[in-house]
């Protein structure tokens, strides 16, 4: 069998023969009609849930622009979705970005981006928030940042103590967010507001 292309250096083959393991190995016959192709498929999924560390972040931050506001910027609302790394099952919410410039501010729609680029890789939600933020803060100067993720766990839902509706929250907050009591409070009241 020719080898196929590796999309940004994932093993599609490796993928595909792992999971028609795992399927014999549950019983299943991985040659039947229904299935046949859900190794491949499975693969060509996975090249896109975890594409993640493949891509560098910075390239969103091609843009920035020269500004004088030096109050609070915050995208909320921009639903994610990333992949628990103790279960490979996928968790899925909400993340409101915020930061306060200093001097340099980006185009909204990449805060969405860069929350994409480091979700696409096996997480857990607590690194997830922190590497947003930690990012963000190194990469445009900000005076502050805060990142809020709030997510229900599939593996929490489906398996385990199955608790559906449950919700985790976790926060990051760099800068003045973390030094200035009020301008935590101001972000948190604009993240609450609905
Ligand atoms: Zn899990």
């Amino acid at each position: 069998m020719k080898p196929k292309p590796e999309p940004n250096g994932i093993d599609l083959d490796r993928i595909e023969k792992a999971v028609r393991e795992i399927l014999y190995a549950i019983g299943e016959d991985p040659g039947r009609e229904g299935i046949k192709d859900t190794p491949a498929r499975i693969a060509r999924m996975y090249a896109e849930l975890f594409n993640g560390p493949n891509e560098d972040p910075r390239r969103h931050l091609e843009k920035v622009f020269t500004e004088n506001y030096d109050e609070i910027v915050l995208l909320k609302d921009i639903p994610f979705h990333s992949m628990c790394e103790h279960h490979l099952l996928p968790f899925i919410g909400q993340a409101h970005v915020g930061y306060i410039p200093r001097g340099k501010v980006i185009g909204v729609s990449k805060l969405a981006r860069i929350v994409s680029s480091f979700a696409r890789r096996p997480q857990v939600q607590e690194r997830l928030t922190t590497q947003i933020a930690e990012f963000l803060i190194r990469e445009i100067d900000a005076q502050g940042v805060a990142v809020v993720m709030e997510a229900s766990h599939t593996c929490m839902t489906i398996r385990g103590v199955k608790k559906p509706g449950s919700i985790m929250v976790t926060s990051a907050m760099l800068g003045r967010f973390r030094s200035d009591a009020r301008s935590r409070a101001e972000i948190m009241s604009l993240i609450r507001d609905r």
